[in-house]
């Protein structure tokens, strides 16, 4: 037996017991003739006291430990004389009477501390030793939990969890594949799934009516905060089902996930926001509504006066910024800076100011006399004290803008509070988006979404009208999951192809096996997908997911542990067929 109990279990009621500890030494303090232990594993940290009457044996033994030893020790629980009310250990410690160093271990490259002094690389780099660290241990203990809390949920409405294959051909849901060259077919590849989107829909042809699986999903784009080029989803798949019944089913699954790992009741039923609306209220199709702060449209008011930032815009839309009429000039300079940065694309800002004492001043009183500026102010809800910003231009960007500044105003303003969760559905996603560059149309979800049948029409006369019966769901400006009813007929499948613009033979090469499943009596059905990875960021109040991957990548979708991607060995790309094609730096 190495060890009776556990580092973060002893407690007062365990005064008096010889107990037995094994664990890594986190640090050693010698006073004087007496040196103390604190010593670490998984669940917490124990005191441990060699005292002036220990054994020359343990005495020796404790000299000679150093930072990340792993050790043995046993001893007598006492009371501890000056307690530490931060451990759920602190009352007590263990009198060592002997001591066995298990393995010894270099210094470690940084602290093993809640702060450490490790910086990004380094820490990845020795990834095991940061995963000693305690906010790391909480965070995957923390999905961990969500894991099982979704499963038990999931188990519980009767879904299957049924595992699909990594080894697959393209699955398209908009990123690059990954690939996997094949040895005994050189010159083919298999394609890791961006998602088991079709696997899934083909069970339900197979008639598992309520699928599951906490999956690894693979896309080859660039890396931001939130995102990893291997990361997992919560895939979920029903038969016989509409879109409320799948909202009904997972509405519930996060409710009771909040309410189990947070304490956190939420008995409204969630708002279900169409597109249109989060577009023109918020400027995002997944919308922070934590606070308000909600787009005014002043296109047509603010037309004709001569001011041609106004009069030449696509869009003017203004935010009240409540009780910010005091921002001073350098507060403002730095917002319309923050709104013209390129990656937000802003010309510029208006600022109107509602003075205290009821009179306005803007940035724009050469243009519009106080009267015009009281009107929109009062259409925008705006009183004395406020600040009023306007933004103008062509609609799509000022939109993005306005939503950027709101988010930031938010911020400022202290209005995105971690530990408040805003959950919504956000429906009735247009089915396609038209792309300039290319000059066609692509699924805005994926190309297996059902169109509303009231707007199948559409198809010939204008399809960027017709709306799917897609959903996401998000929380606090994150899209946490998404989703959509599927088509499950053959000939709608074709139609939709055709508004893609896949003649029949492409859609038959890429999408046969689906198409021909299709033949055989493919139930309604519909699904969605949780970004877990996000979910858990977002149960933990963090703004990356990479805390709560084990073994992540890096921004440059690197692994500096394992150093991957690496070189293979030419005996290895002989078998492949593969000759490698140096590119010019
Ligand atoms: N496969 C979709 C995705 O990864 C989710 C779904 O439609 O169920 O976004």
């Amino acid at each position: 037996m190495y060890r009776s109990h556990t580092c973060g279990e002893l407690r007062i009621a365990n005064v008096e017991q010889t107990v037995t500890l094994a664990g890594w030494v986190q640090r050693v303090r010698n006073f004087g003739a007496m040196s103390f232990i604190d010593l670490r594993d998984r669940y917490g940290i124990t005191q441990l006291v060699i005292e002036e009457q220990a054994s020359e044996e343990v005495k020796s033994a404790a000299a000679s430990l150093g930072r990340e030893y792993v050790i043995q020790a046993t001893g007598r629980v006492v009371e501890r004389s000056s307690k530490n009310p931060k451990l759920p250990t602190g009352d007590v410690e263990v009198v060592v009477e002997s001591i066995k160093v298990l393995n010894a271990s270099v210094v470690p490259p940084f602290t093993i501390e809640d702060n450490t002094d490790g910086g990004d690389d380094l820490r990845m780099r020795y990834r095991y030793l940061d995963l000693r660290r305690n906010p790391l241990k909480e965070a995957l203990q923390l999905r961990h939990r969500m894991s099982m809390a979704a499963r038990n949920f999931l188990d519980g409405e009767g879904f299957m969890e049924i595992e699909t294959p990594y080894l697959v051909s393209s699955t398209p849901e908009g990123a690059r594949d990954f690939v996997v060259p094949s040895r005994m077919e050189n010159g083919k590849f298999y394609a890791l799934p961006q998602s088991p989107q079709t696997l899934k829909q083909l069970l339900m042809v197979a008639g598992y009516d309520r699928y599951f699986q906490i999956v690894r999903c693979f896309r080859d784009e660039d890396l931001r905060a939130d995102r990893q080029p291997e990361f997992t989803q919560i895939d979920c798949e029903m038969s016989f089902v509409d879109q409320e019944d799948v909202l009904d089913v997972f509405e519930r699954m996060a409710k009771s996930m909040f309410r189990e790992l947070l304490g956190v009741e939420m008995t409204e039923q969630f708002p279900r926001m169409p597109y249109s609306e989060a577009m023109e209220y918020y400027g995002s199709d997944k919308p922070d509504i934590r606070f308000g702060m909600r787009f005014n449209n002043l296109t047509e008011e603010t037309r004709g006066s001569g001011f041609v930032v106004f009069d030449e815009a696509e869009y003017v839309g203004a935010i009240v910024a409540e009780g910010c009429a005091t921002y001073t000039r350098k507060q403002i300079d730095e917002l319309t800076n923050f709104v013209k940065r390129p990656q937000v694309g802003a010309k510029g800002l208006v600022w109107i100011r509602m003075e205290a004492d009821g009179s306005i001043k803007s940035s724009i009183d050469k243009f519009f006399g106080a009267e015009t500026l009281a009107a929109w102010a009062e259409k925008c809800g705006a009183k004395a004290g406020d600040m009023i910003f306007v933004i103008a231009g062509e609609r799509k960007r000022s939109l993005t803008a306005l939503c950027e500044l709101r988010l930031e105003l938010g911020n400022r303003l202290g209005l995105r509070d971690k530990s408040k969760f805003a959950p919504l559905w956000v429906v009735d996603f247009p089915l396609l988006e038209w792309d300039e560059e290319t000059q066609r149309y692509y699924a805005m979800h994926h190309p297996f979404t059902s169109p509303k049948a009231e707007d199948i029409p559409y198809f010939d006369t204008d399809p960027g009208k017709i709306r799917a019966n897609a959903y996401d769901f998000v929380v606090n400006g994150v899209e946490v999951g998404g989703g959509s009813i599927r088509i499950h007929d053959h000939e709608l499948q074709q139609k939709m192809f055709a508004a893609l613009n896949f003649s029949a033979e492409e859609a038959e090469k890429q999408f046969g096996f689906l198409m021909n499943a299709f033949k055989f009596g493919a139930p309604p059905h519909g699904g969605i997908a949780f970004g877990f990875d996000r979910f858990c960021s977002l149960m933990g109040g963090a703004d990356s997911i990479r805390d709560y991957i084990a073994f992540p990548k890096n921004n440059a979708g690197r692994d500096p542990m394992l150093e991957s991607p690496t070189r293979i060995s030419d005996a290895q790309l002989e078998e492949l067929g593969i000759r490698i094609v140096e590119k010019p730096e």
